[in-house]
């Protein structure tokens, strides 16, 4: 414990301590609260040695500054250690400045947000630590950006740019991270509890750009195109997931902008993939490799009351894949329309299938996708209930609240011709999309389908149940009759029924299945009391 016999002047004036406050005092003074470093200098001086050290120090007034410390040994003639010289430099502007680059060097200049660099650090901690949880990543590109800057001139594009930053920073939470990545492109990292949260929060930042940007009194309106994909669903890898939303986003510009996608398994690949898998999809149509699957839906008391076709494609290398795989691409080559007119007629065709065997009142619900909504579906419906000699309310169309709201105009016109076939229509993924209630209303609609995601966490998400309880009643209100999507377990099951769901679909029921082994699993109906 070494005191202090002489301090200078230079030492008066940065720690605010006259000498006679110091003088006398141990030396730890100089090392204000850094405990590791009181050690490592004690050891130090123990063995007469140099020491340098970084240490956040205090003054008299306990105000803090980072100052270096430096002591050197002192020996006699005859090589007796006597003293020790300490140097004590305040260092705070160093350390300021060496903050300022670090903060360069991680923050964009004009909008003040993280960089890349910044974001890709933050994200790879975030996965590190992120166990259940789910992360979002969205990537967020400005529309016609170019066309503000070459027209009104970069000054003007600047501001644009700041304003929109500002937005972002502001709908964003404390845990996540919105960066700029140069240019108009935008990344945000969104810490959800789930996906069901993830999906408003992305929707929340489309809100927040809604709103025309003031510039010099001009008002403009900036839409962005965002594609996010979601760790871990679509990745564990930081840069596997910015790649990804990056491809999400592509797809939202070829939507047509102004839009949000979530990435899909098939955006991970090439445009000569792509194109191939194109080309291969064309011929799977005319060879015949699509086939449909069926998976029944229950009401309350477990009778069958219908079930739903799905189609699969029977690749002759890659075997039975999924909708998820190729879905996107029939819809962005048109070739959905084709397709769905094959879905349509080919679960139509199986309505006497199932009469032969009393089931002369399931219905048959075949999934629509927003292409062939446009063109012309009330004409292929009315051709296919013709040719099979459908009964009122034996098909059903499954539209989502997004094909409908696109144009709700036209469609409840189109609506309204099928509903008049005796086709009944049922709002698929219902409450994932941005319904209008006014219109839900006025669309001649039979039923809601809960969407998955609501139904996944009941018994667990007290958020999800209030969502699920309020569709309900909804439904109950417009005299809609609900249908729960991926019912699993009998707690979901048993939630659902308590609440006054009409129908259940999931795999706790049955999984989607080829018709044979649907209809033995169906068995013969039970007469109605
Ligand atoms: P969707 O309309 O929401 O269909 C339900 C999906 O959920 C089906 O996946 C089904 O296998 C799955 N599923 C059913 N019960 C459960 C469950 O308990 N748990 C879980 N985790 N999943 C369950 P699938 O067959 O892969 O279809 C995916 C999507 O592809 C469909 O979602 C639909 O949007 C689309 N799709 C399928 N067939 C067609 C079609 O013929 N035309 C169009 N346009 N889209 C189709
Ligand atoms: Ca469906
Ligand atoms: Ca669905």
């Amino acid at each position: 414990d070494q005191p202090l016999v002489y301090v200078n002047p230079a030492f008066e004036r940065i720690t605010g301590y006259a000498a006679a406050d110091v003088v006398g005092r141990g030396h730890q003074l100089l090392l204000g609260d850094d405990a590791n470093g009181h050690a490592e200098v004690a050891a130090a001086m123990a063995e007469a040695l140099d020491v340098r050290r970084q240490v956040h120090n205090r003054r008299k007034d306990g105000t803090t500054f980072w100052s270096e410390l430096r002591m050197t040994p002192v020996r006699d003639s005859l090589g007796r250690l006597t003293h020790f010289v300490a140097i004590l430099s305040d260092i705070s502007d160093r350390k300021h400045a060496e903050d300022a680059l670090a903060y360069r060097a991680t923050h964009d200049a004009l909008t003040g947000l993280p960089n890349r660099e910044l974001l890709q650090e933050r994200l790879a901690g975030a996965i590190r630590t992120g166990e259940g949880r789910v992360i979002g990543v969205a990537f967020l590109d400005l529309d016609d950006f170019k066309l503000i800057n070459d027209s009104l001139g970069h000054a003007v594009g600047d501001e644009v740019l700041a304003t929109i930053a500002r937005r972002l920073a502001e709908v964003v939470s404390a845990r996540d991270i919105v960066a700029r990545f140069g240019g108009d492109e935008f990344v945000l990292m969104l810490d959800c509890a789930d996906r069901q949260q993830l999906s408003i929060r992305v929707d929340d930042v489309l809100a927040a750009l809604a709103r025309p940007v003031e510039v010099h009194g001009a008002s403009l309106q900036v839409t962005p195109s965002v594609g996010y994909c979601r760790f871990p669903d679509d990745g564990d890898d930081a840069l596997v997931l910015l790649r990804r939303a990056d491809q999400a986003m592509y797809q939202a510009k070829r939507q047509g902008r102004n839009c949000v996608v979530a990435y899909r398994d098939e955006f991970d690949l090439g445009a000569s993939q792509r194109l191939d898998l194109i080309l291969q999809l064309r011929e799977a149509l005319h060879l015949g490799q699509f086939v449909l699957v069926f998976q029944p839906q229950f009401d309350r008391d477990n009778r069958p009351v219908g079930m739903e076709a799905l189609l699969r494609w029977r690749h002759p290398v890659r075997g039975l894949l999924a909708p998820a795989q190729f879905i996107a691409a029939c819809e962005d080559s048109g070739l959905i329309v084709p397709i769905g007119r094959w879905v349509l007629r080919e679960a139509a065709r199986h309505h006497h299938l199932l009469a032969e065997r009393g089931w002369d009142k399931l219905r048959i619900a075949v999934n629509v996708s927003a292409a062939q909504f446009q063109q012309g579906l009330a004409e292929d419906v009315a051709a296919v209930v013709r040719d099979n000699a459908l009964p009122r309310d034996v098909l059903e169309l499954e539209l989502t609240e997004s094909v409908v709201m696109a144009n709700p105009d036209s469609a409840i016109r189109s609506m309204a011709e099928i509903a008049q076939l005796g086709v009944q229509i049922a709002i698929d993924d219902f409450g994932t999309g941005y319904s209008s209630l006014a219109y839900l209303k006025r669309l001649p609609l039979h039923r809601l389908k809960l969407d998955r995601s609501f139904v996944r966490d009941l018994g667990r998400d007290p958020d999800d149940e209030a969502i699920c309880a309020a569709i309900i009643r909804l439904a109950q209100s417009l005299e809609l009759s609900t249908t729960a999507e991926g019912v699993e377990t009998e707690t979901q099951w048993r939630w659902l029924r308590d609440r006054g769901c009409d129908e259940m679909q999931g795999f706790l029921l049955a999984k989607p299945a080829p018709f044979d082994e649907i209809l033995a699993r169906l068995g013969t109906p039970q007469r109605l009391p």
